[in-house]
C-alpha cells in the first residue's frame, strides 16, 4: 500500500467516501430533476434542490482529456511516475477527475473506454481509479 494522500471525508463527502469503502463507487442524483454529478455537492447544481441520492455506478467511463504527470509534486506519487489524470465521464453521465492508471500513457485517446478500479489507501479507504481498454501495441507497430 502507498503512502498517497488519504481523502478527508466532510459532512458532504461522508457518504461517498464510506460507500466507496463498501466497494460501492456511486454518484450523486437529484430527487426533483434527476441531474447527476461528481463530486459530492449539498445541493443539486442544476435545479438547487437539496433532496438528493447517492447512486451505484456501473463503473464504466469514457476519457474525455488527460495530463502526463513526469514530476512529483508529493513525494507519495516519485514511485508511479509518469502517471495521468484524467477528466472522465461515466457512462451514467457525471464527471470527475480521476487517476488513469496505464503503462503507456502515449496510448491513450480521446474516447477511450475505462474501467473502474478502486486503489487501496491508508485508513481503509479505497480511491476511484480508471483503466483503459487499450490495444497492446503502439500503433504503426507490427507483431
Ligand atoms: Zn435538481
Amino acid at each position: 500500500m502507498s503512502h498517497k494522500p488519504v481523502p478527508r471525508p466532510d459532512p458532504i463527502s461522508h457518504v461517498y467516501w464510506q460507500r466507496l469503502r463498501e466497494g460501492r463507487f456511486s454518484y450523486q442524483s437529484c430527487r426533483a430533476c434527476g441531474q447527476c454529478w461528481l463530486p459530492p455537492a449539498p445541493i443539486c447544481p442544476r435545479c438547487w434542490a437539496t433532496d438528493t441520492e447517492f447512486i451505484d455506478s456501473a463503473g464504466y467511463a469514457r476519457l474525455l482529456t488527460w495530463a502526463t504527470y513526469h514530476r512529483a509534486y508529493d513525494p507519495a506519487f516519485a514511485d508511479s511516475l509518469p502517471y495521468v489524470v484524467g477528466l472522465v465521464e461515466l457512462s451514467e453521465g457525471p464527471r470527475l477527475m480521476a487517476g488513469i492508471r496505464c503503462d503507456d500513457p502515449t496510448l491513450l485517446r480521446v474516447g477511450v473506454t475505462l474501467n473502474l478500479e478502486l486503489e487501496p489507501r491508508e485508513n481503509g479507504f479505497l480511491v476511484p481509479v480508471f483503466v483503459p481498454v487499450l490495444a497492446n501495441k503502439r500503433e504503426g507497430h507490427a507483431d
